[in-house]
């Protein structure tokens, strides 16, 4: 069985084709600039070289039909024909309240995924116009719809209700919804594996770390907590984004700064978290380049690790103890050093890593000392492989 996952952004659409018998990625690829002059597409295929297409598409149905055609390319392609899909899942930001799992789409999903479009304006209308685009090209190909947020959908109440008139939640769904929920559930899923434990059994504290970041506290398998909140803009600081701030700094900034609401909310997006401390990148190689002799570089760094420590105490709280933080995405998987940062000084909770271990990128890996109570383990997350599971799942039932 091979299946499609399709992941579409405003101008950029990632896809990968899974063969589900193996969990083997066939082909992976990327389009970017759709509708923008100097489209390209670009595919991988193990053992071959890149192949570049730069071709001009107007919207997502020609990117997808580009994708579509370059599988079955003749030379390049890993495909005969397009019949060999299965199913399609594709990646969706927001599922608001109505899915706490992966999805068959039909008209139903559709109008739910349109509501939900309001939580999040900027990532669920790309990721409808890329269902609509690949069921236009794949009638009759079943499609499934998986959700950044549906993992954290078990929430208790007292957890993801803000402390705000509660006629907000009820009249205007304002509540934490968590995101990364597909990286979260993998990786913590892994680590069940990877600890031979049964899932139901652990405390996990789950660290994703790459531009946008966020933690969640996983206990028997569910989310518990997680730092993002109502929008991926809170939790710790990332790359470019401030994560939690004081709320009256907004309409401060308004007043005082004369900016409108589109200027607070592009400088809390774009401008903030590590790129703004430092005023130098949201990239953690320069950052850690440079703070060799930069203040601000290194006080960058110093915050996001203190946020991100906060938050592993805080979820241990939480959970009633903690059994294994898991180190995720660009920085976790890669960034020894800052994996050594964020668990400074938890000795106390019984987490202590073993430097050498630790030495070790891209791999799963258990970076604990022998003496750690805490199992520290780094996980290579694989979002499109989660995604091919539930769909393959929701088909095959
Ligand atoms: P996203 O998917 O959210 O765009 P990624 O998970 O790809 O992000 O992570 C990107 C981040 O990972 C970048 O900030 C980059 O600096 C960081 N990163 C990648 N490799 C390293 C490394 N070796 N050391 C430190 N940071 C790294």
């Amino acid at each position: 069985m091979k299946i499609l996952v399709i992941n579409c952004g405003s101008s950029s659409l990632k896809y990968q084709l899974i063969n589900m018998d193996n969990e083997m990625c066939l082909a992976q690829g990327l389009v970017e600039r759709i509708g923008i002059e100097g489209s390209t597409l670009t595919q991988k295929v193990e053992g071959r070289e890149k192949y570049i297409i730069k071709q001009s598409m107007q919207d997502h149905k020609d990117a997808i039909e580009l994708v579509l055609n370059t599988l079955v390319d003749e030379i390049n392609g890993v495909i005969n024909s397009v019949d060999e899909i299965s199913a399609v899942g594709h990646r969706v930001v927001h599922g608001g309240e109505f899915y706490s799992s992966s999805v068959l789409i039909d008209e139903k999903v559709m109008q739910a995924l349109e509501e939900c479009s309001k939580l999040a304006p900027l990532h669920n209308p790309p990721n409808i116009i890329g269902i609509n685009a690949c069921k236009a090209l794949m009638p009759s190909t079943p499609m499934v719809a998986v959700f950044d947020t549906a993992f954290h959908q078990t929430m208790p109440e007292h957890a993801y209700i803000y402390p705000l008139p509660y006629e907000l939640y009820e009249n205007n769904k304002i509540r934490k919804y968590g995101f990364h929920g597909t990286s979260h559930k993998y990786v913590s899923q892994v680590a069940s594996e990877m600890l031979e434990k049964n899932i139901n059994d652990l405390k996990i504290v789950s660290c994703h770390l790459g531009n946008g970041a966020s933690l969640a506290a996983i206990k028997g398998g569910k989310s518990i907590e997680t730092s993002m909140g109502f929008t991926p803009l809170a939790g710790i600081a990332m790359g470019t984004r401030s994560g939690n701030i004081d709320p009256a700094i907004i309409a401060y900034m308004m007043e005082e700064l004369d900016l409108s609401v589109e200027e607070v909310t592009n400088i809390l997006n774009k401008k903030s978290g590590v790129l703004g401390i430092s005023g130098i990148s949201s990239d953690f190689r320069d950052l850690w380049a440079a703070a060799e002799t930069d203040r601000r570089a290194k006080l960058a760094l110093d915050v996001f690790h203190y946020k991100i420590r906060g938050f592993i105490c805080n979820y241990a709280g939480v959970l009633g103890g903690v059994d294994c933080i898991i180190f995720t995405a660009g920085i976790g998987e890669n960034s020894s050093k800052a994996r050594e940062a964020c668990c400074e000084g938890l000795e106390f909770l019984g987490v202590k890593i073993d430097k050498e271990k630790n030495n070790t990128f891209g791999k799963a890996v258990d970076i604990s000392d022998k003496d750690s109570k805490v199992r520290v383990l780094v996980i290579p997350t694989n979002e499109e492989l989660m995604i091919a599971r539930d769909t393959k799942e929701i088909v095959n039932a």
